[in-house]
C-alpha cells in the first residue's frame, strides 16, 4: 500500500511542522499519551536513566518542547542528592550549579513547559532554563554541555546533520548525546499491523483531538522517511561521536542513540 505517500517541500514541511506543535500546544501531552498508549513516558524514563544525571550537571534537552525530558532529568538529579550518593565528592552548592536548559523553536509549547513546571514545583531556583532557539543552530559556545537529549525532535527538522553538528559543537569533551526517536519495525507481522495503526489511526486521532489530520499524516509519513537505526547511527558517527550504539523499544516502534564526544 502506498499510504498516499507524497514528496513535501521544505517551506511546507517546516509550516506543517509548526502547525503541529502550535494548534496543539496545549494538548500535546494528551496526545502524546493518546498516540502512544503511555508508553512515551517508559521510553523517556529510559532516555534519562541512560543519561545518568547528577549534581551540577549542565544538560541541553533540544526540541524540549512542554519539558517532559526536562523534568525527569531535574528529577533523577533531585534523587541523586537524596540519596547521597554522589554528595561527597561535591561541594554543598552543587545544587544551584544545575542547570537544565530546555530550547525548543516553538514558544507556545515552551509556554506551556513554563507553567507546567510551576505546577510540579520544578527549577524554582536557576536550575531550569527555558530558552527558544534552532537545534540546527544553537545559541550556546562550543564545549558547554555535560549531556544533549533530543527527544522526538530531530525527524521533523530539515537539516539533521547540522543538528549533530551543533550538539556535538556544545558538548564538552566526555559529554552524552542521546536521541529518542521514533524508527523502524524489523518484524513483518508487526510491522503491518503498526503500519495500519500509524497511518490509519494517528491522523483520525489527531482530526479527533487537534482538528488537524494533515499534519498527524505527515507526522507519521516522516517517520518512514527518517533514517533506519544503522544509518541515523552512522550520522551521528560523521558528526564525531565515538561508543555510537542504539537500543530499539518496543521491536523499534522507537530507539534510542546513544553516543560520545570524547
Ligand atoms: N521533546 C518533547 C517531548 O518528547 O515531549 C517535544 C517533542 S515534539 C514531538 C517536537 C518538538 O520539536 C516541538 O516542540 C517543536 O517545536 C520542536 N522543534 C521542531 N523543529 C525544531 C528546531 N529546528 N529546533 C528546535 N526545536 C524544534
Amino acid at each position: 500500500a502506498s499510504f498516499g505517500f507524497r514528496e513535501v517541500p521544505e517551506e511546507e514541511k517546516e509550516r506543517l511542522v509548526g502547525n503541529v506543535f502550535t494548534s496543539v500546544a496545549s494538548k500535546y501531552d494528551l496526545m502524546n499519551d493518546i498516540m502512544s498508549g503511555g508508553l512515551h513516558r517508559l521510553w523517556k524514563d529510559r532516555l534519562v536513566s541512560k543519561l545518568r544525571p547528577f549534581p551540577g550537571m549542565q544538560h541541553l534537552d533540544v526540541a524540549g518542547g512542554t519539558g517532559d525530558v526536562a523534568f525527569r532529568v531535574l528529577d533523577a538529579v533531585y534523587r541523586c542528592e537524596q540519596s547521597g550518593i554522589l554528595k561527597k565528592s561535591l561541594d554543598l552548592e552543587a545544587d544551584d550549579e544545575t542547570r537544565v536548559h530546555v530550547c525548543d523553536i516553538n514558544p507556545a509549547m515552551l509556554e506551556v513547559g513554563k507553567s507546567r513546571a510551576k505546577e510540579k514545583g520544578l527549577g524554582k531556583a536557576k536550575s531550569l532554563v527555558w530558552v527558544e532557539g534552532d537545534a540546527e543552530a544553537l545559541c550556546y559556545n562550543d564545549n558547554t554541555f555535560d549531556g544533549y537529549t533530543i527527544a522526538f525532535g530531530i525527524r521533523n527538522v530539515t537539516h539533521i546533520d547540522k543538528v549533530l553538528s551543533e550538539s556535538y559543537r556544545v558538548l564538552r569533551r566526555g559529554g552524552h548525546f542521546l536521541c529518542l526517536e521514533l524508527s523502524h519495525v524489523e518484524n513483518p507481522i508487526f510491522k503491518q499491523l503498526y503500519d495500519f495503526y500509524s497511518f490509519s489511526i494517528i491522523p483520525s486521532i489527531g482530526d479527533l483531538v487537534a482538528n488537524d489530520k494533515n499534519s498527524y499524516q505527515y507526522l507519521v509519513e516522516s517517520i518512514r522517511k527518517f533514517p533506519r537505526q544503522e544509518d541515523f547511527a552512522l550520522m551521528i558517527r560523521q558528526a564525531g561521536f565515538q561508543k555510537v550504539d542504539y537500543e530499539n523499544l518496543v521491536g523499534g516502534v522507537v530507539a534510542i542513540h546513544s553516543g560520545y564526544k570524547l
